[in-house]
């Protein structure tokens, strides 16, 4: 099989529309079963609409195939241009790719300036979704291509002769990009978004239409205007050159006797069936309509969307697995809400509801997203959706926090977010709807009714800015496999435009913490690139004066909650450390490194040590976290950032930075040592995440030290039954230190807990995402601190970084980064007989599998194309056996592509260039 070149992105994206660099940047990986294969040249040409070459690198000698900067000729606003790539490769073939484009946006530093924001001149009450439309005239004939420019203050959906605007993906399939212009700082900037709609328009009269809401801008979660306003223009080429421009001024016209009545991210959407959306299409006479006005309210800058879209993930749409219809309740009490009173049990999505009844519907899995129904019944009748994540227990006790009967749903949690749909019949035989100006965090909902309506279909949208699962594993372990699975389940839910903490109550917000501590997982899960990247440079535009990142960025309905906080603000540094790492993403460093220079020297320069600042510390942990534990941590965190400063320095060529930051690590290592280290070696503070922190950044004064505060950790930990007692800080870190003190028995068994606290507690109790506590619920207790508890936070998934990283063994060099090269030290435990792992990382798949069979581990390895490994086995139980069948040494680089390159007592390591291995070891 010939080698095959795959992923080819520009800007991080497949074929994108609305490019706005001047030098894109171009992406690819190459597949093939031959060991050993490199790339050794490769020769880009790009071409535009006419197809005249526009640049054409020339062969390069090189193996990158990341990035790859265009250097040809000026480019031009709204043109797709074509890229082809040859690559030479060390076998002597050639492999192309054909076909790759990219289309610029407006390229523009003030793109839509030609078209003024309009909202409504009669409604300000933002909470009303409000409509836009005109008339235009196309010539078909002469038309060469149409483009469409569009944004909103608030959420918005664009719609051309009726049918909504969308974009298409790789296969050419129709997609649209949900909740649009997306969350962003935004009284600093807003996406524009990029719209090919030439098969959209016909000869003659279109409409072009639009609905925006409040969404992030004016709604509860965003609060930073006051009036919804939409932006756009139209732009027809025609085959003369000429070029015809329809934007949006006061001559276009609004209404909001729509069919969506109200919007709120909060509080969810209702939606009147009854109100023709005729208004869309050409004929409608629109002259009771509205005037608009011009809105001025917006003072921030407008640029073209960078990636980092919610759509509706098809793949993941759930379906019902339960549902049943109750009316009223049984014994009740003043202690007691009682049981639910079952009239029908065992449903799936079709079933008719009566009023007075209510129907509780299971999708089996917490998610973010919405529900769609297919139902029919009278016209006006009013079909009332509430979201819960869970269902009340126990006879409804109040005493275990329910706010209802046993079965029915619980959703107290949600605070104030009325997270409800309601939905209005129009009468007709079916008809199917699902909100699309907010979204909720549920796994469960509870229909009434106003008449009776049958009920033909249900299903669960899920909606999410997760590309593509990159990651994969599979264990022998179903109680892991389920954890894996509830991560997953919260990355979708929460990578959202913004990682937020949770989707389902009345924040949803960018919480740094919460981004940070997971965010090396999302880049091992779900492909976080674009979506991490974006949300770099909003944590770069929510940064105050002093260089304080905020706790929330975007700012969002919080306005910047606790400025400089330790575990928060550095999120401002660690998230592009993992971009850089884990993707080789420089780009971000370039573009973020005054804004981390500003924070790490300005801003923690000048508090020295840390002062007291607002913060949270290690947020939710079982043990102590006062004001001591939080300056320790403030020290850590400072000491941390630079040494994460001193290696994205060192990436981008900042060599005169170099020593500054190791100076800053040396001086706050000294500090620790001189404040919280005692004569004895050992930490002044004994709690877990405080020995986490001192082992895992080497902030101790030597090895005695080193063995002091290891006994303080371990015996921590088993004084608490092999449990660990860390909230958001010390839970990122617990197994990676245990690791790195080589206790990975321990990290296992920390693993393996199923008592509470512990990631399996929640697995038994039926989670299906991670929790905010560790004691969001307990079978003793009932719910868990109802001011603050969310079962869908992803900030404890944090482990899944360690399981791929330890478990399956797949490691970033962090000098060769991108998985160039990468260090595969898979370091599996007797107690998980087989693991399977694969990451499709930035330079190709990886795969690896341990297998413990009759006292022996095997360990498949594969290593892509255009990259090499080191693997490292441990060898402390364990004696080697054979590679690839063979005696080890005569496994050598011309033949194999592996070769065994060190050995001690403790660990052999090969050197895998491009191939498949298979090692066996023995148990000795
Ligand atoms: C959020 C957290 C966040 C915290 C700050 C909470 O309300 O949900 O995850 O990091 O506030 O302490």
């Amino acid at each position: 099989m010939p080698a095959t070149v795959y992923d080819v992105k520009t800007n991080r994206m497949v074929n994108p529309i609305g490019v706005d660099s001047k030098k894109p940047a171009f992406s690819w990986k190459i597949k093939s079963n031959k060991n050993g294969l490199v790339q050794k040249s490769y020769a880009i040409t790009v071409k535009d609409e006419n197809g005249s070459e526009v640049w054409n690198s020339g062969e390069v000698l090189s193996d990158v195939s990341l990035n790859i900067r265009y250097e040809g000729k000026a480019l031009k606003p709204s043109a797709r241009y074509a890229w082809d790539l040859l690559l030479t490769l060390s076998d002597g073939t050639k492999a192309r790719y054909e076909g790759a484009t990219f289309e610029t946006g407006l390229l523009s530093a003030s793109p839509l300036s030609d078209a003024k924001w309009i909202g409504s001149s009669t409604n300000t009450d933002s909470q009303k979704p409000v409509a836009f439309r005109k008339v235009f005239s196309v010539k078909k004939a002469k038309l060469v291509k149409a483009k469409l420019y569009s944004t909103a203050l608030g959420n918005y959906e664009n719609f051309m002769n009726g049918e909504r605007v969308g974009l298409k993906d790789k296969n050419g399939d129709v997609y649209y990009q949900e909740l649009k212009p997306g969350f962003t700082e935004a009284n600093k900037k807003i996406f524009y978004n990029s719209y090919d709609i030439t098969d959209y328009l016909r000869n003659g009269q279109n409409v072009i239409s639009a609905i925006v809401t409040n969404g992030w801008w004016s709604g509860r979660a965003g609060k930073y205007g006051k009036e919804n306003a939409y932006k756009a223009k139209v732009v027809l080429f025609y085959n003369d050159g000429s070029k015809e421009v329809i934007a949006t001024g006061l001559d276009w016209k609004c209404s909001c006797d729509i069919a969506y009545r109200f919007a709120d991210i909060f509080d969810g959407e209702t939606y009147d069936a009854r109100i023709s959306d005729k208004w869309k299409y050409i004929g409608f006479n629109d002259s009771k309509w509205d005037k608009v006005k011009k809105n001025t309210e917006f003072t921030g800058k407008l640029e073209s969307w960078i990636g980092s879209y919610i759509t509706a993930q098809k793949d993941a749409e759930l379906s019902v697995e339960e549902a049943w219809i109750y009316d009223g309740v049984t014994d009740a009490s003043e202690e007691a809400f009682g049981k639910i009173n079952v009239v029908e049990d065992n449903l799936k999505g079709n079933f008719t509801l009566l009023p007075g009844q209510k129907a509780v519907v299971d999708f089996g899995n917490n998610h973010s997203g919405r529900e769609q129904i297919c139902v029919s019944g009278k016209k006006g009748t009013v079909i009332t959706i509430e979201h819960g994540e869970t269902l009340n227990d126990c006879n409804g006790l109040k005493s275990r926090g329910n706010d209802g009967p046993e079965r029915s749903i619980y959703n107290l949690n949600y605070r104030s977010a009325k997270a409800t749909t309601n939905y209005i019949l129009s009468g007709s035989e079916c008809e199917c709807c699902s909100p699309t100006f907010t979204f909720y965090g549920y796994r469960y909902l509870e229909i009434s009714v106003s008449a009776p309506v049958e009920f033909k279909d249900i299903k669960g949208i899920v909606i999410s800015s997760v590309e593509e699962i990159i990651g994969k594993m599979t264990t022998s372990n179903e109680k892991l496999n389920k954890l894996l699975s509830n991560i997953k389940w919260g990355q979708y839910s929460n990578y959202l435009s913004i990682p937020t903490d949770c989707p389902q109550r009345d924040e949803r917000q960018g919480w740094t913490a919460d981004t940070q501590v997971f965010a090396e997982a999302g880049c091992y899960i779900g492909n976080s690139e674009t979506f991490l990247h974006k949300f770099s440079i909003d944590l770069a535009e929510t940064q105050n004066e002093e260089g304080a990142y905020s706790g929330t960025a975007p700012r969002g309905e919080y306005d910047g909650a606790g400025w400089g906080c330790t575990g928060w603000a550095d999120a401002g540094i660690i998230v592009p450390y993992y971009l850089y790492t884990m993707y080789g993403d420089k780009e971000i460093i370039e573009k973020n490194w005054d804004s981390m220079e500003k924070y790490v020297v300005g801003f923690l320069g000048k508090l020295g040590k840390r002062g007291p600042v607002n913060r949270w510390g290690d947020w939710l942990a079982y043990e102590s976290n006062d004001a001591e534990i939080q300056d320790i941590l403030a020290v850590a965190y400072y000491a941390w950032d630079a040494l994460l400063m001193k290696i994205m320095a060192a990436a981008i060529g900042k060599n005169d930075r170099i020593d500054l930051y190791q100076n800053i690590y040396d001086t706050e290592k000294q500090y620790f040592i001189e404040k919280y280290v005692d004569e004895k070696g050992k930490v002044k503070r004994g709690e877990q995440s405080i020995c986490l922190y001192a082992l895992y950044l080497d902030l101790l004064p030597d090895e005695k030290s080193v063995k002091a505060v290891i006994k303080q950790l371990t015996s921590n930990i088993a004084r608490n039954g092999n449990r660990l007692q860390t909230g958001f800080l010390g839970t990122k870190i617990i197994l990676n230190t245990l690791t790195k003190i080589g206790r990975n028995d321990l990290a296992y068994s920390i693993l393996l807990q199923e008592a509470n606290p512990s990631w399996l507690y929640s697995v038994n109790q039926g989670a299906t995402t991670i929790w905010e506590r560790w004691n969001s619920y307990t079978l003793d207790k009932g719910f868990g601190d109802v001011g603050m508890n969310s079962f869908n936070h992803y900030a404890y998934g944090a482990v899944a970084a360690w399981m791929f990283r330890v478990m399956a063994g797949i490691n970033v060099d962090v000098d060769v980064p991108a998985f160039k090269h990468s260090i595969i030290a898979p370091y599996p435990d007797e107690r998980i007989k087989k693991v399977d792992a694969s990451y499709e990382s930035a330079y190709g798949k990886i795969e690896v599998s341990s297998t413990f069979r009759g006292g022996k581990w095997t360990y498949k390895v594969k290593i892509p194309a255009n990259t090499s490994a080191i693997v490292i086995l441990p060898l402390d139980a364990f004696e080697l056996v054979s590679v690839n069948k063979k005696e080890s040494k005569k496994v050598k680089m011309d033949t194999d592509c592996t070769e065994m390159v060190y050995r001690d007592r403790k660990c052999v390591k090969f050197a895998v260039s491009a191939a498949s291995a298979e090692f066996v070891l023995n148990k000795k």
